[in-house]
């Protein structure tokens, strides 16, 4: 526990122009922390050298060991208000959260100081519940495991090992090289990006691998296990069992499975081909029809909507107990389907569309790719590209104009309705084209695109030896794909020190691909350095906490290890969590789950919170000084918006205080009814977005939050207090403009709806 604090009021940014930083110095230094407070004072400007210098000749004097700095928001100035190892330090956002978001309200003006007020002894009491976490340093393993020897994963070992690191590269396949291996030829991978098409050079990478005595080959072999954690795997390849760091996951991809083509005519129509195949036989010396000739005209679809649209149940020609004349069934709740097949067979057609459900950059790319191939293949032969979207983002906008140049190719926006057999040719039809009118095209060969289906999607591929089970979780979440978070983490796995590269992430094409190799290699890196050094991954990077567990009161009921994102804690035989640090990416989901309350971090935890909830000054009665409204906030989403409306100059009502939590999925129903027994009229809580779009660092934390709230609303009720005191709300960074909004009408639907928390004054 921090026990010589200094607490320090900054007057610049408009704080001491509205507030008396002195007399709120002099209240930190006489209240009820009096004991604890060993000096207070206010600075002009606290974050300037002579703030610093200040505080810092303060900490040597006084052998402070906590600092409270009540300036702006930790987001800010984190650089300046560090004070070594020794010395935490508690950071105030007077400025955000009390002076420039202020909403007076006539009814009870000079909220301001009791807002201040608040929030600095609720700083002191959080830092005087924390302790300043000691690292777990375990004995490093430092080789890298590459997982796939294509060329995403070739590219991988390469990276890792051109930065001084072992490594250790495993090919199912008795050589390496991949899908590249069976490929004709890329679409460019460096300059000049107009270039129709150009060689990947796959024995040159290849080569340059099993030449590098840093790396490891082992092919034919799979990872049969990954046992431990980050910094102290264990894999078992081939029956050796080998030292792992950390893990590079570049195992490509597979095609989807070609019955759902079936709508544009695959598998029914001669001539009709994928265009993995319309690959292979560009590879294996020419475009052929059925025919063996070679096409005067081929087309190619990049257009899923009759994908999407799904086969009608009575043409789909699989067993169907449904009469003629009732419509396809297209979701899984329809009554009219009997019989097991029919379910299964539209079931398994939404799930693969899935993988076709919009054009793709790839998708885009291999068709223009692949109408270059018919024209250095077939000279006299033109290509049709008829596609929904043209995606060619960024310099690959070159590789387009080629192809709009080219008289050979023609290029057309159009939805594709439907694909027939004409002989020995095939007719395109499709509407909304430029042209303006429906068309029908007529071609020697048609090329659909191929779904790319992820290994993950397949296989448990890394076989963890996890309490969670061998595969990477919720991956229906990811339609198969590992990567966790697209949008803030690329890389990132629900497994920390497994990080995806190339098609197992997303579909890519090689240039991308050997970007995410080396992004993915430095992930792996920086896993081991971090874990080397006792300090989390992303995105609480360098945090030193990490969850610790009073087994004497833990009842075994499993729920930390069930419900910890990450996979992070296993369990003994009797139920008892066994934490494996390492894998922990400290979020405190656990914390929120554990009914028992046993599981903290040295600098947050549950009695450090409730501290701090009881730090809010809540008056009797409404009629006294308003409502209080605690408002529980995710520091990743929540918070920030809340910074940048505040920096906007939006201000919202004076009589909310705000909670930051590292995700909602560490909020501890303690927290909820403790604000609610002190008073609190209602409990706000702010998080990320859930669902199929979520946006939660953590994955599920705001889920399982919202899970959890409808216990805590139960339990409300049984006390005779409203359950929608307690709300959640899905906020995202770039709210800013709307959450002073949402809080204005919490506060008011509360009060006006509700009236007083019947607790209040107790
Ligand atoms: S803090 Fe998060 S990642 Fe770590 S054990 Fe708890 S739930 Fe798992
Ligand atoms: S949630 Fe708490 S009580 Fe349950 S197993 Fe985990 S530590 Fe034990």
């Amino acid at each position: 526990m921090a026990e010589k604090l200094g607490v320090y009021i900054c007057g610049g940014c408009d704080i001491g122009a509205n507030i008396d930083v002195d007399a709120l110095a002099a209240h930190a230094a006489g209240g009820k922390h009096s004991a604890v407070v060993t000096v207070a004072k206010s600075n002009p400007v606290l974050c300037s050298p002579e703030g610093k210098a200040m505080i810092e000749a303060d900490i040597a004097e006084n052998e402070l060991d906590g600092v409270v700095c009540c300036a702006c928001t930790p987001r800010a100035k984190w650089d300046v208000f560090k004070f070594g190892e020794k010395v935490q330090v508690e950071r105030v956002a007077l400025r955000e959260q009390a002076i420039w978001s202020y909403q007076e309200d006539p009814q009870f003006p000079g909220q301001m100081e009791v807002i201040a007020k608040d929030y600095t002894n609720m700083g002191i009491a959080k830092l005087t519940n924390s302790v300043l976490p000691a690292p777990e340093l375990p004995d490093a393993y430092k080789t890298v495991l590459v997982v796939g020897g294509g060329y995403t994963g070739l590219k991988a070992a390469e990276n890792a090992a051109a930065l001084g690191y072992s490594v250790i590269l495993v090919e199912k396949e008795d050589a390496l090289g991949g899908k590249a291996a069976g490929m004709y030829k890329s679409f460019p991978l460096g300059a000049p990006f107009g270039d129709r098409v150009q060689d990947i050079d796959l024995p040159a990478v290849i080569a340059a691998v099993e030449g590098n005595d840093k790396i490891q080959v082992i092919t034919g072999s799979t990872v049969e296990s990954l046992s431990g954690a980050p910094a102290q795997y264990k894999a078992t390849i081939a029956g050796t069992e080998y030292e792992i760091g950390a893990v590079v996951m570049a195992t490509g991809w597979v095609p989807g499975d070609t019955k759902f083509l079936a709508p544009l005519g695959y598998g029914s129509v001669k001539n009709v081909v994928t265009s993995a195949e319309l690959e292979k036989m560009a590879s294996n010396g020419g475009i052929k029809t059925a025919d063996g000739k070679t096409p005067k005209s081929v087309a190619f679809i990049v257009d899923t909507t009759l994908l999407m649209e799904g086969i009608d149940y009575n043409a789909c020609g699989d067993a169907c107990a449904a009469p003629e004349d009732l419509p396809c069934k297209e979701d899984d709740e329809s009554p009219v389907v009997e019989g097991e097949e029919c379910e299964t067979f539209v079931y398994e057609t939404k799930e693969s569309a899935k993988h076709l459900a919009y054009s793709s950059e790839l998708t885009s790319l291999v068709a223009l790719k692949q109408a270059n191939y018919v024209r250095e293949l077939a000279p006299d032969a033109v290509a049709y590209v008829v596609y929904d979207h043209m995606m060619v983002p960024g310099i690959n906008e070159k590789y387009y104009q080629t192809a709009q140049d080219d008289p050979g190719v023609m290029l057309t926006k159009g939805t594709v309705t439907g694909v027939r057999e004409a002989g020995s040719q095939v007719i395109i039809s499709a509407k909304d084209t430029l042209l303006g009118a429906d068309i029908e095209l007529l071609a020697d060969m048609v090329v659909v695109p191929t779904a790319i289906v992820p290994t993950t999607a397949i296989d448990p591929t890394m076989n963890f030896e996890y309490r969670q089970g061998p595969a990477f979780p919720d991956l229906e979440l990811f339609d198969g794909f590992a990567d966790s978070n697209y949008i803030c983490f690329p890389y990132e796995t629900r497994r920390t020190g497994v990080y995806a590269a190339g098609c197992v992430r997303q579909p890519m094409g090689l240039g991308l691909a050997e970007e995410d190799a080396a992004g993915a290699a430095l992930k792996a890196i920086q896993c081991i350095e971090s874990a080397n050094r006792g300090v989390a991954v992303h995105p609480r990077s360098g945090d030193l906490s990490f969850p610790e567990f009073n087994f004497m009161r833990c009842t075994q009921c499993k729920r930390c290890t069930e419900e910890c994102p990450f996979g992070a804690l296993d369990d003994d035989e009797k139920g008892t969590p066994m934490p494996n640090p390492t894998r922990c990416r400290r979020c405190g989901t656990c914390m929120g789950a554990c009914p028992e309350r046993v599981i903290s971090f040295a600098n947050y935890n549950i009695n450090q919170i409730s501290a701090a909830i009881k730090e809010v000054q809540v008056p009797d009665t409404l009629e006294e000084g308003g409502p209080r409204v605690i408002v529980i906030a995710c520091e990743n989403d929540a918070i920030p918006a809340l910074d940048m409306a505040a920096m906007r100059g939006k201000s919202w009502s004076p009589y909310v205080r705000f909670i930051p939590v590292r995700c909602l999925g560490s909020v501890n129903a303690l927290w909820v009814a403790d604000a609610i027994s002190k008073g609190a009229d209602g409990v706000m809580m702010l998080g990320c977005a859930y669902g199929d779009d979520y946006q939660c660092h953590f994955v599920k934390g705001s889920e399982l939050c919202s899970r959890r709230k409808e216990n805590i609303a139960d339990s409300l009720g049984r006390l005779g207090v409203e359950p929608e005191r307690v709300e959640q709300f899905e906020v995202s960074i770039d709210m800013y403009d709307k959450v002073p909004a949402m809080i204005d009408e919490f506060v008011t639907t509360i009060t006006t709806n509700f009236g007083p928390n019947p607790f209040k004054g107790y």
